[in-house]
């Protein structure tokens, strides 16, 4: 009975402090102490394309293959990550080389289909297919979108040493 009474007082007084702070606002009055605290705070603006913000080093943005040191390429055509690929985005073909060894005779990454998630960069056991800090691109014509085995070699070539750089940044948290 207590136990009953001593609910019903305080479903009162829960009641009487929310018609209180209705009655004042309270709630608007919180909000806008929250838009003050900032109204005077240090501005964060970034004037985009002159200055930049900092980026993670797993950063997922164009892909690219590397090669090794000695310029060999580095994807074994393994196809791990035509498989993973949930947008069904990588389209690979092989053939096995004259020294016995596999490589690719086509590996085509549809960007129109790609979700950026970097499964293919996970997946891939040598480190070859990679997502890269570029993120500002564009094509003028249809077809472009696809990016060719050349097209992702060339990226490679060029970014490796950011791209190395980036991967030995993060592998500390692998
Ligand atoms: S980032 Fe994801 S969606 Fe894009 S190619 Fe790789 S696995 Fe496929
Ligand atoms: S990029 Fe990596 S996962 Fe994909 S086929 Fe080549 S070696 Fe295999």
């Amino acid at each position: 009975m207590w136990l009953k009474l001593a609910l019903g007082r305080f479903n009162t007084m829960e009641n009487i402090k929310h018609f209180f702070k209705s009655f004042l606002f309270w709630e608007l009055l919180k909000g806008l102490g929250v838009t003050g605290k900032y109204l005077f705070a240090r501005k964060i603006t970034i004037q985009y394309p002159e200055e930049k913000t900092p980026m993670s080093p797993r950063f997922r943005g164009l892909h690219a293959l590397r090669r090794y040191a000695n310029g060999e390429e580095r994807c074994i055509a393994c196809k791990l990550c035509e498989a993973v690929c949930p947008a069904l985005a990588i389209t690979i073909d092989s053939e096995e080389r004259e020294d016995g060894t596999r490589r690719t005779t086509r590996y085509d990454i549809d960007l129109f289909k790609c979700i950026y998630c970097g499964f293919c960069e996970e997946a891939c056991p040598v480190d070859s297919i990679v997502e890269t800090h570029i993120f500002e691109y564009h094509f003028e014509e249809h077809g472009q979108q696809v990016m060719t085995k050349e097209k992702l070699l060339e990226i490679g070539d060029k970014y490796e040493a950011e791209i190395a750089a980036n991967k030995q940044a993060d592998a500390a948290y692998r």
